[in-house]
């Protein structure tokens, strides 16, 4: 027995009605903000990731999918969907296509990472990107289209935004965070010891218990935002406010790639346990240009389709039925067996649902499988139909039945479905 890797899932056919609701709520909001999607691919050159996402990452440090292909290059599973975009972006010179550029993505990534509820190495991201305005509308624009698609889940879960500056003001901030670090680094892990020399803004993000309690009383970048970088995240805040969109200011959020600047937020939910961040994102102005590209600013949020999954049933939220055939034909004899199976293909050419045997069952059997599909009609032929060329229908919710020529069947059915909405 070959068991499945560790830390990825299958998708049951009883369950993949579940994943087909969270993509189709995620297409709908796209198309309500006019959104284009976009696809890249599952690989790309390892130095995308570490430069688009950045070095000192947990991600680029300990998470990445690498190997070499058979031609001796390193490349690297996508961690992640925006780099892939990015890349897309300069390599095909969108700066000149009309801006804002809105994308979309719903992509698996992979991560090495210690398996855990909503914790995968193989997960999936339904992703937005907004590329070439440095405007807070845009900021909100990718809020807006997080909230809506959560929204349409069913789901409630509490915006928390934060700024994390420029590199302006980033540089004040600092040189304040290391002067309040280095007394207690000997207290810290070896990540953070890093981070202090490299980019001590990345110890805010760190999940070791001690090291939280320490940073909980570190500087806020908050009080150290540049005139500029305060009059957006001040412009952020109100048009939240002007479109209904509730928020708290949480300024420990710092998020967990490099190139983030100005807003950061999450979309946090306490019903699935320790890992309750189930939409994230926030403004990277200096991606693109990081990546070798024009000066181009962005913004944009993913969102853990696998958590959102774990929130919504472990909440109760109700899924849209899962799709059942309209009709399960069923056959007597050898004759009526063939004249089911033409009916079938006859009603399926005219988009219907319809089932037969495939299983050369005996006709109690055939009926037993059809209330299993759950099954909206059930006919059964015999010779009697054959002879007559019409059938009893009937309807497995009341019981009821008529009886119909072969050649009805389609348009009752169609009405039905009208009248059934
Ligand atoms: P975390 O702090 O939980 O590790 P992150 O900062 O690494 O999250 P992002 O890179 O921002 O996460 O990814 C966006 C979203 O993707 C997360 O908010 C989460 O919903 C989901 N996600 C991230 N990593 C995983 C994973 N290993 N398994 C399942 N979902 C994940
Ligand atoms: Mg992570």
């Amino acid at each position: 027995m070959i068991n499945i890797p560790k830390g990825t899932k299958d998708v049951l056919p009883s369950q993949a009605y579940k994943w087909q609701f969270i993509e189709d709520c995620a297409r709908k909001t796209a198309r309500q903000f006019n959104i284009n999607e976009v696809r890249t691919p599952v690989f790309e050159h390892t130095e995308l990731f570490a430069r688009g996402v950045g070095d000192t990452t947990d991600i680029v440090n300990k998470e990445m999918y690498t190997f070499l292909d058979k031609g001796g290059r390193s490349v690297t599973l996508k961690p992640e969907g925006t780099a892939g975009v990015a890349r897309m972006f300069i390599e095909n010179g969108l700066a000149s296509s009309p801006l804002p550029m809105k994308s979309y993505y719903i992509t698996p990534c992979y991560r090495y990472e210690r398996p855990q509820a909503g914790r995968l190495r193989e997960f999936h991201q339904f992703g937005v990107e907004i590329y070439g305005s440095p405007a807070p509308s845009a900021d909100v624009e990718a809020i807006f289209a997080a909230s809506a698609f959560l929204q349409k889940l069913g789901i409630s879960a509490q915006l928390r935004l934060n700024s994390i500056g420029c590199p302006a003001c980033r540089a004040g901030y600092n040189a304040a965070l290391k002067e309040y670090f280095r007394p207690r680094l000997g207290e810290m892990c070896a990540t953070c010891r890093e981070r202090f020399e490299k980019n001590p803004l990345r110890m805010l993000d760190c999940k070791e218990e001690g090291c939280k309690a320490i940073t909980a009383g570190a500087p806020k970048i908050l009080d150290y935002l540049c005139p500029d970088c305060a009059a957006h995240f001040q412009k952020v805040k109100e048009l939240l406010a002007a479109s209904g969109i509730e928020y708290v200011v949480d300024p420990n959020i710092v998020r967990g790639l490099d190139y983030y600047t100005r807003t950061v937020f999450e979309f946090v939910s306490d019903s699935i346990g320790a890992q309750g961040t189930v939409c994230a994102g926030g403004r990277y102005d200096g991606l693109i240009a990081g990546l070798g590209g024009p000066s181009t600013p962005a913004v944009g949020f993913a969102a853990g389709l696998e958590r959102l999954l774990l929130l919504m049933e472990n909440t109760g939220v109700q899924f849209p039925a899962a799709p059942v055939p309209d009709i399960y034909v069923a056959g007597m004899d050898k004759a009526s067996r063939t004249r089911a199976l033409s009916l079938v293909a006859a009603l399926r050419r005219q988009d219907i649902s319809a089932e037969c045997d495939l299983m050369e069952r005996s006709v109690k059997a055939q009926l037993k499988y059809a209330d299993k599909l759950g099954a909206r009609y059930v006919a059964v032929i015999g010779e009697n139909e054959l002879a007559e060329g019409a059938v009893n229908l009937k309807k497995m919710s009341d019981g009821s039945s008529v009886k119909l020529p072969f050649g009805e069947i389609c348009n009752y059915l169609k009405k039905g479905e009208q009248n059934n909405g």
